[in-house]
């Protein structure tokens, strides 16, 4: 009935949770809810302004497809001074979100057949959009007891002939993982022996906590700047996931096609939107920095909190806001997987939390600290009571 190319393509588990999840808060329960991919933060009150002044003069009608030409001499200047590297307006192109970017980019560099390489646990929508371009991803794993680390060679290792694009993502949802700059220089000089595309992700890209050289912009730039594609997004860094907000950087040729696909599906985003997000990209970058602060301190509670509890191996993520505990040490027979966990830890303790499998890592949980500092202590709380009954035996002994 429906198109061959969405026979493999999964519905996002995580909408299960959250339908869930909502019929317990309809039935008046008070539900901590960890799965939450968004900031609870306002949208700063100057970007607002802005919306609010572009959409009093009336810039309501369709722009250029890519993007005002202000917005796109925002981004180079904001990339510029992040990051030092010089790029025109005609290297960028405004998208709805990070989501449109990278799809966008599978559109346009991908055929039925390539090999699509890319690095789990996932963001399941990396994938999922290599599958509905009819090529394969194929997924190189990373392990906690290695704080997710992607290790260049691994990722070389997986290269064929069939391989056109190498998709990265730092820091990583769901681990908060950050790729260090050597690997990626490692991997974009063996792209750009073979002509392989290399797409970043990079939409956590100012939520990082320690104080690492991340520069992966340039560090591509250097070596492999004709076919590297940045994908990007006001969403996280600005608290503007609504808006729909994201930008492609890419060569002026890849450019050009993504301009061709998107005037032919969904034309220029939401002109006020645009408005907004040159506020965002070119006015005081202080909301960002305040942000970021804020959730490190949530990061360092949340993790200390629990970890308290031995059978919780936690990596300290360095970047995005999310935790990804390995949960393995309190599964048991009546409780065997993370999915199971995370149903009876709603049921239970009614707070939603992601599990694991949804990101193609069973075992772990994925648990967003974008919510109070107050609501995620009561949550851990619950988490922490809820890992210590399934082991009564294990607890009074200890
Ligand atoms: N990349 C990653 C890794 C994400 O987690 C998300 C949002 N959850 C996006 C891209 C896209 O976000 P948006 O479309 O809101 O920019």
């Amino acid at each position: 009935m429906f198109a061959q190319r969405l026979a493999q393509i999964s519905e996002s588990a995580t909408m299960r949770v959250a339908a869930e999840a909502e019929k317990l808060r309809r039935a008046g329960h008070n539900v901590v809810d960890f799965s939450v991919g968004e900031p609870d933060f306002p949208t700063p009150d100057h970007i607002k302004a802005a919306a609010k002044v572009a959409l009093d003069k009336d810039l309501t009608r369709y722009t250029a497809v890519a993007g005002i030409p202000e917005l796109r001499e925002a981004i180079c200047a904001r990339y510029k001074a992040d990051y030092g590297i010089s790029i025109t307006s005609a290297e960028v192109l405004a998208t709805f979100g990070g989501k449109q970017a990278l799809y966008n980019a599978a559109l346009a560099l991908m055929n039925p057949g390539d090999e699509v390489i890319t690095h789990a646990p996932y963001w399941p929508t990396i994938p999922e959009q290599v599958k509905l371009v009819e090529a394969t991803p194929v997924i190189v794993q990373t392990h906690w007891q290695d704080s997710f680390a992607v290790h260049a060679e691994k990722i070389i290792a997986a290269i064929t002939p069939k391989t056109t694009a190498i998709i990265l993502n730092s820091p990583s949802n769901p681990t908060g993982a950050l790729i260090d700059e050597p690997a990626v220089a490692a991997i974009a000089d063996a792209a750009a022996q073979r002509g392989i595309w290399i797409i970043v992700d990079l939409c956590y890209e100012h939520l990082i906590y320690e104080d690492i050289p991340h520069n992966l912009p340039k560090v591509l730039f250097d070596r492999h700047r004709d076919r590297t594609v940045l994908a990007c997004s006001a969403s996280k860094a600005y608290a503007m996931t609504g808006w729909r907000t994201g930008w492609t950087i890419a060569p002026a040729g890849v450019t050009k096609v993504f301009n061709t696909i998107q005037g032919q599906t969904t034309s220029n985003i939401t002109s006020i939107a645009q408005h907004a997000l040159v506020a965002a990209l070119s006015g005081s970058q202080e909301p960002v920095a305040a942000m970021r602060d804020e959730f490190r301190r949530r990061r360092d509670s949340i993790h200390s909190w629990l970890t308290a509890n031995p059978g919780i191996q936690c990596v300290k993520p360095k970047g995005a806001f999310y935790l990804f505990p390995n949960i393995s040490g309190v599964l048991t027979d009546a409780v065997p997987s993370s999915l199971k966990f995370a149903e009876q830890l709603l049921e239970k303790e009614h707070v939603v939390v992601t599990p694991g499998e949804a990101f193609e890592a069973p075992g772990y949980l994925r648990i967003s600290y974008a919510t109070s500092m107050e609501r995620l202590r009561e949550g851990a709380d619950r988490m922490l009571r809820f890992a210590e009954s399934l082991q009564p035996a294990k607890a009074s002994a200890s």
